[in-house]
């Protein structure tokens, strides 16, 4: 099997839609997500016109805010703040990488946890560890999506997730010990890395290094969700799984691209419009 992301983003895509014209119906206006864009790295770019074509699709209004590659902490913790009490913005995204003059972990902090889409404030965080948490980081929760298609019911079986960041690998290993999934942690320092790996009933690769994950790395019957998505020189896309030397072996994989990646756009457009949400809740 595989796990088709395009295919299953869309089908959320259009729940999303409709929610996104019930919500425009009964408040006069539609779910705002602000994207404060910091330079001119071309991938961010990329990334940010992905979001925008998607939020545009969906009837999520996008605002592309953009900062000069120069621009100190202070002005652009006075941008956030702005976007902080404005009340017709639902979602703030800053997107990474920031230009090394910046301090990042200041940034993603400034953002109000009200309206952080990306769910990468400590308070966010912090909500998801007690397991109370409304805005989660949206790759982890794409991968749940994606791994209910497979396995309806994910209990008891063990997850290994080779990456431990605090966008992708932290949040997921929580969201799969939520779902009952008995979960084991791989990193840079891990040693003998297919020993563990070979154990997988769900196989996570969120480490960004191409093709790292190969056939040697897989229990047969797994399924395999692959994260990384790494542009090379000549423009070619590699995930962190050799695809085609696991598709024979796994039960169900992901593609890169096609897999995981449409699934977060679209967590981000469903996590700004359940920010609107709880927000005309709270007023
Ligand atoms: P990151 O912050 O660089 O973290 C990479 C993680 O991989 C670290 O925990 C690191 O271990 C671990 N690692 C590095 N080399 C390893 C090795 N040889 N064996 C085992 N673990 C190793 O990266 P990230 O932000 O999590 O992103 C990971 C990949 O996913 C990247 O390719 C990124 O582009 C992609 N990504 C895709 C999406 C999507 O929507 N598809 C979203 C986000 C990220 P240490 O902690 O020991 O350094």
């Amino acid at each position: 099997m595989i796990i088709d992301g395009e295919r299953y983003a869309n089908e959320l895509n259009i729940a999303l839609s409709e929610k996104c014209n019930i919500l425009q119906k009964q408040y006069g206006r539609a779910p705002s997500l602000h994207v404060v864009l910091i330079g001119e790295n071309p991938a961010s770019q990329v990334y940010v016109k992905m979001k925008q074509k998607r939020a545009e699709e969906i009837g999520v209004e996008s605002v592309i805010h953009l900062l000069d590659e120069n621009v100190s902490q202070k002005d652009v913790l006075w941008k956030i703040q702005g976007l902080n009490v404005d009340e017709d913005v639902d979602g703030i995204l800053v997107q990474m990488p920031l230009p090394a003059h910046l301090n990042t972990e200041e940034i993603i902090e400034a953002v109000n946890p009200k309206k952080d889409v990306d769910g990468l404030t400590s308070a966010n965080l912090g909500k998801l560890l007690r397991n109370r948490a409304t805005l989660m980081p949206c790759t982890p929760l794409g991968c749940m999506y994606l791994l209910k298609q497979w396995r309806s019911d994910l209990a008891g079986l063990h997850a290994v997730i080779v990456g431990r960041s605090i966008l992708v690998g932290k949040p997921l290993g929580l969201l799969l010990s939520q779902a009952n999934v008995t979960v084991t942690t791989c990193h840079s320092k891990t040693k003998n890395l297919a020993f563990h790996t070979q154990q997988a009933d769900i196989l996570i690769a969120a480490c960004g290094i191409p093709n790292l994950i190969g056939e040697k790395h897989v229990k047969p019957g797994a399924c395999v969700i692959d994260v990384g998505i790494t542009k090379l020189p000549t423009g070619k896309l590699y995930g962190d799984v050799d695809f085609n030397a696991v598709k024979p072996v796994a039960d169900a994989i992901t593609p890169v691209p096609f897999g995981v990646g449409p699934m977060t756009v679209s967590y981000l457009m469903a996590n700004t419009i359940l920010a609107m949400e709880e927000g005309v809740k709270s007023t």
